[in-house]
């Protein structure tokens, strides 16, 4: 039997370079065409512009009437103009009346306005007769017409290539017509969780058993990312069983394992995921959690070996599976949202590690403020339901003092003052 090589002694790759191999693996992936319908979510990989203005034609802000400005000039409610009601136009008409000197035309919200008309006058400023209009307030040319392309003129940008589309974006396409938009193909990928002390969500405890959760924290965070699972299943410490899922694995664009990457005896998968041909780019990184990850490439699959405990393995996904998984979709802005926020505790991590402290970050008057989620070990999955940021202490420290100013990836939705920080 050969000895395998002490693991324990491979040099550990400082933070900023690994997250440098680890990115400049990625290129986007194919692109698709999507109904609208499906497109919400997607990333955009077309800029789109606009084949006609919007709106198409000059319409009404308001319910009202269309006349000539010059008509109603100086009317007040003592000396009201009174107009002749020729006609009327609703949301969806042609708009094609008619409205000469002294005479006005009845108008709704959205409906076109007469070509003859050069202003509206609201509804509230008027008092209306069968026939006749009393105005009680002038107005000026243009007012309370939206013009044709005051949002958006033919032929201009509206939406750029790299855009995770949103209900906004969904909305904007749907008003020129776009049927069908091109976006980036979501990735596969395939996710392996191992142990022998793993049971199935279903099973009943037993000694020396755990449920496995990692399978249900990465399906979601896959899925938050913009991912397409593929379950891999619970595998045993044992390497035939490992291959033979890792085979599965091959035709994902991600692979993920979750254990067994450790320094532990029964830490096989770096093993089996060589073996299978993995082309190792790095294990191991100045990370804390989250220390032992290994990541490489086997064929065209990108291959992240994530630490078991379950916070590590949540933190290791964050700092570097999402953003993969975002670029490879071509967000071009795969990063979550930073905030500088005020400690209200101090926070210790290693000092020769980034330390990545789970916090609650909360919004006050004074700016954000955050506090660490405890208990603090990376085996408390419960500290992250609480955590809604990362906050990162740079290596070569071992402390954050309380006061002190400290950057917080966002992970949700910071607490408003009034929230209750301790929920
Ligand atoms: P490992 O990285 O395999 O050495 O595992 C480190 C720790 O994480 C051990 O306490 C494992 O029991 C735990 N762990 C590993 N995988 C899972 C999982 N899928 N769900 C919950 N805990 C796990
Ligand atoms: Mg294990």
């Amino acid at each position: 039997m050969t000895v395998p090589p002490r693991r324990e002694f491979e040099p550990v790759t400082p933070f900023d370079e690994a997250e440098r191999i680890v990115r400049s693996t990625v290129t986007p992936l194919d692109v698709e065409e999507v109904a609208l319908r499906e497109a919400w979510g997607r990333v955009l990989a077309e800029r789109i512009v606009a084949p006609h203005p919007v709106p198409p034609f000059d319409n009404s802000m308001v319910d009202g009437f269309a006349v000539l400005a010059a008509d109603v000039e100086g009317a007040t409610p003592e000396s009201p103009v009174e107009l002749d009601v020729v006609g009327e136009v609703a949301a969806g008409d042609l708009g094609d009346v008619m409205v000469a000197t002294g005479t006005a035309v009845r108008i709704m919200t959205g409906a076109p306005v007469p070509a003859s008309a050069d202003a509206i006058v609201m509804l509230e400023w008027t008092t209306p007769g069968a026939r006749r209009v009393r105005v009680e307030r002038e107005t000026t040319p243009g007012r309370f017409i939206r013009r044709a392309g005051e949002d958006t003129r033919a032929g201009e940008s509206m939406l750029e290539a790299g855009r995770t589309l949103g209900a906004a974006d969904t909305g904007v396409l749907a008003s020129i017509g776009s049927e069908r938009v091109r976006v980036y193909r979501r990735p596969r990928v395939a996710v392996l969780v191992t142990g022998d002390e793993l049971l199935e969500v279903g099973e009943e405890l037993a000694p020396g058993k755990i449920r496995s959760s990692n399978n249900y924290t990465l399906a979601g965070q896959v899925r938050d990312a913009g991912g397409e699972l593929e379950d891999l299943g619970i595998g045993r410490d044992d390497p035939r069983d490992l291959a033979r899922r890792i085979e599965r694995g091959r035709d994902a664009d991600v692979l993920i394992t979750s254990g067994g990457v450790s320094v532990g005896d029964h830490d096989e998968v770096q093993n089996v995921l060589l073996a299978a041909g993995l082309e190792r780019l790095l294990w191991r990184v100045s990370a804390s959690p989250g220390k032992p990850l290994l990541f490489g490439r086997m064929g065209e699959t990108l291959v992240f070996g994530l630490p078991g405990n379950p916070v590590s393995s949540m933190v290791c996904f964050e700092n570097f599976v999402r953003p993969v998984l975002r670029s490879l979709q071509g967000d071009t802005r795969p990063e979550r949202p930073r905030v500088q926020a005020k400690l209200l505790d101090s926070i210790s991590g290693p000092e020769s590690r980034r330390h990545f402290a789970r916090v609650r970050v909360a919004w006050t008057a004074d700016g954000f403020v955050a506090r660490e989620v405890r208990p603090l070990g990376s085996g408390n999955l419960r500290s992250m339901v609480y955590a809604n940021g990362l906050a990162i202490i740079p290596e070569g420290r071992a402390m954050a003092e309380a006061g002190e100013l400290l950057t917080v990836v966002l992970l949700g939705f910071p607490d408003s003052e009034d929230q209750d920080a301790g929920a």
